[in-house]
């Protein structure tokens, strides 16, 4: 099972899609290799579970040549991350390039899809957590195995600064209202679970720690390399 495809060959390109922005140290297109590097080939892959439909979380869906990477898996999305792309409705918060790529990649998966809601858990252990904002149908994960519970934020928040400003909207963050709400009910559920979290672009690697609620507010706790 994998959650998200990565940005694939979206460094090359990314002034293009992310301009005003220095790109001297992306480096994306690693996805494969590293799979391989860890013992597991692609085929093997049978459930691939989309948080949301940006740039740098589709886009290994397809290779170079147009076809499908994880050519033997199902792909899990929310129904409203589904047709907000698909339908176009997307368009009106997010610029044509991001657009293209969702479309792109979306339409390449159509006849396997399984759409998913809050709550619904997608394999053993591992639940849907709606989450919408940062795009419209963006989902969370919460995985628990054995008492404890690793909530895989995706991009609810894509900087830990966030946590103590969740007012504060990235350029990104397509419905700022709604992902407002979704970073505030994030945080009180990491808090409360005293879950790890895994933000996807939040640094250093692993891009894991704790969300603590000291106050009225809440704050980011990096874990210390080499521990959980
Ligand atoms: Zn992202």
């Amino acid at each position: 099972m994998l959650i998200d495809t990565g940005a694939g060959n979206l460094g090359a390109s990314a002034p293009k899609v992310f301009p005003n922005v220095d790109h001297s140290t992306t480096v994306t297109g690693d996805l494969r290799r590293n799979l391989e590097a860890a013992g597991v080939e692609a085929s093997e892959v049978d459930t691939v579970i989309i948080t949301h439909a940006h740039p740098d979380h589709v886009g290994v869906t397809l290779d170079d040549e147009g076809e499908l990477v994880f050519a033997n898996a199902r792909y899990v999305i929310g129904r409203e991350e589904w047709e907000s792309w698909t339908s176009g409705t997307a368009a009106k918060h997010a610029p044509p390039i991001m657009v293209d790529i969702a479309q792109r990649n979306l339409e390449a998966i159509g006849d396997r899809l399984t759409f998913v809601d809050n709550g619904d858990e997608i394999l053993p252990g591992i639940r849907v957590v709606t989450t919408p904002g940062h795009t419209p149908g963006h989902v969370a994960l919460e995985i628990s195995s054995v008492g404890e519970i690793l909530l895989h934020i995706s991009d609810v928040v894509i900087y830990p600064l966030h946590l103590e400003h969740p007012d504060w909207t990235p350029v990104f963050d397509m419905l700022p209202e709604a992902a407002e709400m979704s970073k505030r009910r994030t945080f009180d559920r990491a808090a409360e679970q005293g879950a790890l979290v895994f933000g996807h672009h939040f640094p250093p690697f692993p891009n894991l720690g704790h969300v603590r609620k000291p106050g009225s507010g809440w704050q980011w706790q990096p874990i210390e390399q080499g521990t959980t």
